[in-house]
C-alpha cells in the first residue's frame, strides 16, 4: 500500500529543496527506498490536506553542455518519474526562462507524467504574472508563481497537484488484516507460520501476492481475516545454504511495506542482534503497527524475574518501537501463539484509528498547561495553535505553530509522550508534523473548523 510519490524536478538552484521543505515540514523523517533495488533517492513524507504522499527530489538536473543531460543524471532522473504520480517542474522567475528549462520542458513532455510548472522566487504578486508568462511557451499548462521562501502560491499548486494522486487502498474498507512475519533466519517463522495455519480452526487459502514469486495465505480465525504476507519467502530457505550475513533484508523490507501489522520475530535464546535492529527501524520508518514476539520462550530456563529481564533489555535495545507490545511463545509448544492474533487485532485497530480534532486539542490544551514550550533567549516563545489528525495507518497529527524552530527535541517528544499517554495508540507508531503558519492563515482554518485552543 505504497503512498503516491511526487517528483520535484528542474535545474540547480532554482529553489527545489526549498519547495521540498515547504511540502514536507523540515524536519520530517527521512524514507529511504530499499538499498540495490532502485537508487539512492530520498523520500520525504508530505501531506496536503486530508492527503498523504511522499515528494521525492531528483537532485539538480545538470548538463554537460547547455541542453544536453549527463545520461546518469538523466536515467536516475528517469527512474524516478517512472514511480512518481505527478511531477513538479520548478523554474526560476527572477532568472528567467533558460534553454535548459527548454530542454528540461522537452524531456518532460515526453515522459507519461502530468507535469505542473512552479515558477519560484516570485514574492510578489504583481510582479509574479509577469514573471510566469514566458513560461508558458514550455507547452505544459500554466506556469504557478510561487515562492518556496515565503510559501505564497505552494497551497494553489498543491490543491491542483491532489487530482493526480491514486487514493491509497484503505483498511478499513478491506475486511483482512495484513500480517508480515520478519525475524532473522532461524528464529522460529516458518514454525510460528505452521502453528497459526497448522490449527483446525484455519481456513487456508494460498493466494499470490503482488510480486513474482510471493505467495499470501489467507488465514480466517473468528470471523476475521488475515493474509499472511509472502509465507513462499518465510518457507523457502529450506534447503537453501545461506552465508552468515544473509537473512532476506530486501524480501523482508517489501512484506513490511505491504503490511498493516508487522509480527517481528526475536530468538529469545539470542536477543536481539543488530540485524534485528535494522528490521525494527525499518518498520518504524514505514509506520506500520508491529508486535515484538519473543520464540523459543520454552528454551529458556526461567525464574520470577526473567521475564522482566528480558522486556526491559529487548526495548532497550529495540527503542525504536517503545511503542510495541511484547510477547513471549514457543511456536513449539504452542505456548500463547492464540494470543499473538489477539495482540494483532489490537495493533490493527490502534493503527486505523481516527481521533476528533477536539479530543487532539483537549490533549494539546493540557500538555501546553503542565509544561509551556520552549522561550529562545531572545525572548521568542513556540506556540502550538490547534493541532488535528491529517491521516491514519499510522495516526498521524498535524500541529500547527508559530514556528517550528521553536520546538526542540525534548519538548516534541514530550508532547508525542502526552498524546501516547492520554489516547493510547498502542502498537502502532504516530507521526506528529509541526507546521509553521502565518497566523492570520491558521485563524481562516480555525474558524472554518469550528474548534480552536
Ligand atoms: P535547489 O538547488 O534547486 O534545491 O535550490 P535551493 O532550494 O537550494 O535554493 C537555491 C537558492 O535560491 C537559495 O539561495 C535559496 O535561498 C534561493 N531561493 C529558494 N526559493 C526562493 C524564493 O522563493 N525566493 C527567492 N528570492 N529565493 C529563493
Ligand atoms: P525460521 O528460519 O525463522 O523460519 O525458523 P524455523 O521455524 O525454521 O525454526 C528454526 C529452528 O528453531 C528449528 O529447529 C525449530 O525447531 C526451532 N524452533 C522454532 N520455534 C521454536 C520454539 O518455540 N522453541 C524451541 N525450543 N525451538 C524452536
Amino acid at each position: 500500500m505504497p503512498l503516491p510519490v511526487v517528483a520535484v524536478i528542474g535545474r540547480p538552484n532554482v529553489g527545489k529543496s526549498t519547495i521540498v521543505n515547504r511540502l514536507t515540514g523540515a524536519k520530517d523523517a527521512i524514507v529511504h527506498d530499499e538499498p540495490g533495488v532502485t537508487r539512492d533517492r530520498t523520500y520525504r513524507p508530505a501531506f496536503w490536506r486530508d492527503r498523504e504522499f511522499l515528494v521525492v527530489d531528483t537532485g539538480g538536473l545538470v548538463f554537460d553542455d547547455e541542453t544536453e543531460f549527463l545520461p546518469l543524471i538523466r536515467e536516475q532522473a528517469e527512474a524516478a518519474l517512472a514511480e512518481a504520480s505527478a511531477a513538479v517542474f520548478v523554474v526560476d522567475g527572477q532568472a528567467g526562462l533558460t534553454a535548459a528549462d527548454e530542454s528540461i520542458a522537452g524531456w518532460l513532455r515526453q515522459q507519461s507524467v502530468p507535469v505542473l510548472i512552479a515558477v519560484n522566487k516570485c514574492e510578489s504578486i504583481e510582479q509574479g504574472l509577469a514573471q510566469t508568462a514566458e513560461f508558458w511557451s514550455l507547452g505544459l499548462g500554466e506556469p504557478y508563481a510561487v515562492s518556496g521562501i515565503h510559501g505564497n502560491g505552494t497551497g494553489e499548486l498543491l490543491d491542483d497537484l491532489l487530482p493526480y494522486l491514486p487514493a491509497i487502498e484503505n483498511l478499513e474498507e478491506e475486511d483482512e488484516i495484513r500480517v508480515a512475519i520478519v525475524g532473522r533466519p532461524n528464529v522460529g517463522k516458518s514454525s510460528l507460520l505452521n502453528a497459526f495455519v497448522g490449527e483446525n480452526r484455519a481456513i487456508v487459502s494460498p493466494i499470490s501476492g503482488t510480486t513474482r514469486d510471493a505467495i499470501d495465505m489467507l488465514v480466517e480465525r473468528d470471523g476475521k481475516r488475515y493474509r499472511l504476507i509472502d509465507t513462499a519467502g518465510i518457507r523457502k530457505k529450506k534447503n537453501v545454504e545461506y552465508g552468515p550475513e544473509f537473512f532476506g533484508i530486501n524480501r523482508s523490507f517489501k512484506a513490511i511495506r505491504r503490511a498493516n501489522v508487522v509480527l517481528l520475530v526475536v530468538d529469545a535464546l539470542d536477543g536481539v542482534t543488530e540485524q534485528d535492529q535494522k528490521l525494527a527501524g525499518r518498520i518504524e520508518e514505514e509506520g506500520r503497527a508491529c508486535i515484538l514476539v519473543v520464540n523459543k520462550w520454552d528454551a529458556i530456563e526461567k525464574d520470577s524475574h526473567t521475564i522482566y529481564d528480558y522486556e526491559r533489555q529487548i526495548k532497550e535495545r529495540l527503542h525504536f518501537l517503545e511503542w510495541a507490545e511484547m510477547i513471549f511463545v514457543s511456536a513449539q509448544t504452542g505456548q500463547r501463539v492464540e494470543k499473538i492474533l489477539e495482540l494483532v487485532n489490537t495493533a490493527a485497530e490502534q493503527h486505523q484509528r481516527r481521533v476528533s480534532t477536539s479530543v487532539i486539542n483537549e490533549v494539546l490544551e493540557e500538555a501546553l498547561r503542565w509544561h509551556t514550550p520552549p522561550t529562545t533567549r531572545q525572548g521568542r516563545q513556540g506556540r502550538i495553535y490547534y493541532g488535528t489528525q491529517v491521516s491514519a495507518q499510522p495516526p498521524s497529527i498535524a500541529l500547527f505553530v508559530n514556528d517550528p524552530k521553536l520546538f526542540n527535541e525534548n519538548y516534541r517528544r514530550y508532547i508525542e509522550r502526552q498524546f501516547r499517554q492520554q489516547l493510547g495508540f498502542t502498537g502502532s507508531p504516530i507521526r506528529l508534523f509541526w507546521r509553521g503558519k502565518k497566523v492570520r492563515e491558521v485563524e481562516r482554518n480555525t474558524a472554518n473548523r469550528a474548534t480552536r485552543v
